[in-house]
């Protein structure tokens, strides 16, 4: 039979689990591909490795010599390793990671081969970059890209290719990628945490932003994929019935991993483990073949590499195992989507949590100072908190069902209120001594027990605070997490300046102790944030209209939560921050802007595929299956042949309806996309295609799905919603 649906689920159906043995112990195995502290002790020199060590932790420039000396060590390592090539690694604007590939293999000045790798190119490479996109930035200095080491982030042996994570900048400075800026950003909370931190222990001297992320996604058998064009080209199905069994049993979530999930699952974990990424959970989610892994936390800058090299891999070892990983946000309509929580917190040098409350009064009041912090950052910037998670697949998520709403809010539990509460009531100026009392015993001392027993946890939340720190859960499946936390980051350390400022200023006017002044800070931040702060379902539409009310932002569509980023005081916020100039946002801005309406529009094509040559003429050949019952029917009874064909009769013209309507639906999307390309301004083009093509899909997928049902089950082209999600 030539139907590709029909091969693919005979492929599927006879599928093994594939096999994967490893008897190492995980211990051994983790980051043994990573050239790591430990390594670079053993291949550098001890004055090298000082050097290399303080650029790793305080940013600080490396010498040529030793850069010369650290490059023919790392290829030293990486040809024991097996290694032949090495590759600068970056994070380009597309949101995926890019990678050139040059071998070490090379000719000396005598014509002799040899390995050659230095300084020069550990550095600094000049990749061909004027197709990655750049949003004009180029085009304005005319200038050229190149990637520049970050020795904050340890290379890598990936197969046999050394991968040396870089950022990539244009030469006049530019940051044309998005590790550049999450970089600033880091350094920028550092320096503003720091010098909050050292109101409670003068030691402190950096603060690392941690990160620890989960990520969702869906495997698919490899080969029914391939029988979509949809899944093919756009990640997602654009068509499909819902099976009569979906999640309702709500069965699949925590229960036992199909073996083939599993072994792909050994594997992943495998090769996460020889690159250093400290994976540690994984379990089924809520929808029919839909998991989640997640690893230990980092500092920030390495988790954001370490997932975006994970969604990488991912695909390379599912396609060993003949599946298909799914990282689209809604790969399913009517079907959980995916999302990655960014769970985030702040670290101290000298080992504590500023999130997490401690065992002593000044411990807790110092928890309480990051944490109400933490709460006015989203309240101030709560826009553009949702603008850093907008993409197009992310939109259909948020506000959908089941998911964060696009309305930003933070949860932070009853007990955490009640303590809110006190505090907003501590006098004005200076305590009492019967109030710093009974505040130390009864409010801050108690904080501990409180989140001990901190189990009201609600799922509904797009921000919200779990015990140790705050977990974002409006990220989409497929983000770089990068923009969420370089967003986060710096709205974070304009946040702790503002409050450094203000308690600095009351201790100096009106000579109030420090932690008379951080109280009195802290009771005029819990009285002004309240509108941020909700415990309620926020899936809910009593939510929507009570969030409107308190003028909370509920930017639904990505052309709208984009147009924050380019607010004049957004602008302002990033440049003083120092983590991007104007040049910069507008660029993003316009890169993003683009990859929506790009995204909608290889969509609509592929819709537009999926129904003139698979859909119709399936439609029409089951129809004319039809025609020729009901003429065979009139043979045998003549004029009364009618009474005995009234199905097939009210089926072709069923068919007929549903072609009809699929046929004008098409057109119009046609029409519809060619009036949005014809805007010049690409702000209008996107708007056009939120507002007038992408409502035309749904007209387009009823009838779709409409004809699924009727159409003869063997003759249907694509894979069904039932076998893409139950077949094990
Ligand atoms: P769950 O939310 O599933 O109950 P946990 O609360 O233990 O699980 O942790 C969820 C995620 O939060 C994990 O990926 C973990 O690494 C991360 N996490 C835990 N502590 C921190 C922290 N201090 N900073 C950042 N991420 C953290
Ligand atoms: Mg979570």
């Amino acid at each position: 039979m030539n139907n590709l649906r029909f091969q693919a689920l005979q492929d599927a159906v006879s599928r093994r689990p594939q096999s994967f043995h490893n008897e190492q112990k995980k211990s051994t195995l983790f980051g043994s591909h990573v050239f790591t502290k430990k390594v670079m002790r053993t291949f550098l020199t001890k004055q090298a490795f000082i050097e290399v060590n303080e650029a790793i932790e305080k940013g600080t420039k490396i010498k040529r010599t030793v850069a010369d000396h650290v490059a023919a060590s790392m290829k030293d390592w990486a040809i024991s390793m097996g290694a032949t090539h090495y590759t600068h690694w970056f994070q380009p604007l597309t949101g995926a990671t890019a990678e050139k590939h040059d071998a070490f293999f090379d000719f000396d000045s005598n014509g002799d081969s040899l390995e050659h790798f230095d300084g020069s190119q550990l550095v600094q490479q000049e990749p061909d970059a004027s197709s990655f996109p750049s949003g004009g930035i180029r085009n304005t200095f005319e200038a050229r890209g190149y990637t520049a080491w970050d020795p904050s982030s340890p290379a890598f042996i990936y197969g046999t290719t050394l991968c040396i994570p870089t950022i990539f900048v244009s030469y006049t400075g530019e940051a044309l990628d998005n590790k550049t800026p999450l970089l600033r950003a880091l350094n920028a909370v550092d320096n503003a945490a720091t010098q909050v931190a050292k109101y409670f222990d003068k030691n402190v001297t950096h603060v690392d932003a941690t990160l620890g992320w989960e990520q969702e996604y869906f495997l698919i058998d490899k080969a029914l994929a391939a029988s979509r064009p949809d899944i093919m080209l756009a990640g997602r199905t654009l068509v499909g019935h819902p099976p009569p069994k979906g999640q309702q049993l709500d069965d699949h979530y925590f229960g036992s991993i199909p073996s083939r999930a599993i072994t792909f699952m050994r594997e992943l974990e495998y090769e996460c483990m020889l690159l250093g990424i400290p994976v540690k959970t994984r379990h089924n989610e809520v929808a029919p073949n839909q998991f989640e892994l997640a690893p230990i936390f980092e500092e920030a800058n390495l988790a954001v590499d370490h997932n975006a090299l994970l969604m990488d891999i991912m695909g390379k070892v599912a396609s060993k195992h003949h599946f298909k990983v799914l990282l689209h946000e809604k790969p399913f309509s009517g079907i959980n989507g995916s999302g990655k929580h960014n769970n985030w917190s702040l670290s101290t040098s000298t080992g504590i949590n500023l999130l997490s409350p401690g065992k002593t009064p000044m411990s807790n009041l110092q928890f309480l100072t990051f944490f109400i912090t933490t709460i006015k950052a989203v309240h101030n910037y709560e826009s553009l908190v949702r603008s850093s998670v907008a993409s197009a697949g992310n939109d259909h998520r948020l506000g959908a069902n089941e998911a964060p709403p696009a309305i930003m809010s933070i949860f932070i539990g009853s007990q955490l209120s009640a303590v809110l509460e006190d505090l907003e009531h501590v006098s004005k100026g200076k305590l009492s001594p019967k109030e710093k009392t009974d505040l130390k015993l009864n409010v801050v001392g108690k904080i501990p027990e409180i989140l001990l027993d901190n189990t009201d946890r609600n799922r509904t939340s797009p921000f919200a605070f779990t015990g140790n720190k705050f977990e974002f859960r409006a990220v989409g499946s497929n983000q770089n997490c990068a923009i969420p936390m370089t967003v986060l980051n710096t709205i974070m350390a304009k946040q702790l300046m503002e409050f450094k400022s203000e308690v600095d200023a009351l201790i100096k006017s009106k000579k109030l102790k420090k932690d008379d002044a951080i109280f009195n800070v802290l009771r005029e931040y819990i009285k002004t944030t309240k509108n941020i702060l909700f415990d309620g379902d926020g899936y809910s539409s009593a939510w929507e209209k009570e969030a409107a009310r308190r003028g909370l932002s509920n930017l639904r569509k990505t052309p709208e939560a984009l147009a924050v980023r380019v607010q004049n005081d957004i602008i302002a916020l990033f440049e003083e921050m120092n983590v991007m100039n104007g040049v910069e946002q507008k660029a993003r801005y316009e890169i993003q802007i683009e990859q929506y309406v790009q995204c909608i529009e290889i969509e609509s094509l592929v819709l537009e595929n999926i129904v003139n040559n698979q859909i119709l003429p399936t439609a029409f050949k089951y129809q004319h299956m039809l025609v020729e019952n009901v003429s065979g029917l009139k043979q045998i009874y003549g004029d009364t042949f009618s009474k005995h064909a009234p199905v097939a009769m009210s089926t072709i013209e069923n068919i007929s309806n549903l072609t009809d309507k699929l046929h004008a639906a098409c057109e119009t999307l046609a029409k519809e996309r060619s009036k949005s390309n014809s805007m010049s301004k690409l702000d209008d083009r996107a708007q056009m295609y939120a507002k007038n093509v992408l409502p035309l899909f749904d007209t387009i997928r009823e009838a779709v799905d409409g004809l699924e049902l009727i159409v003869d089950d063997s003759t249907w082209p694509l894979a069904k919603y039932r076998e893409l999600l139950f077949l094990r």
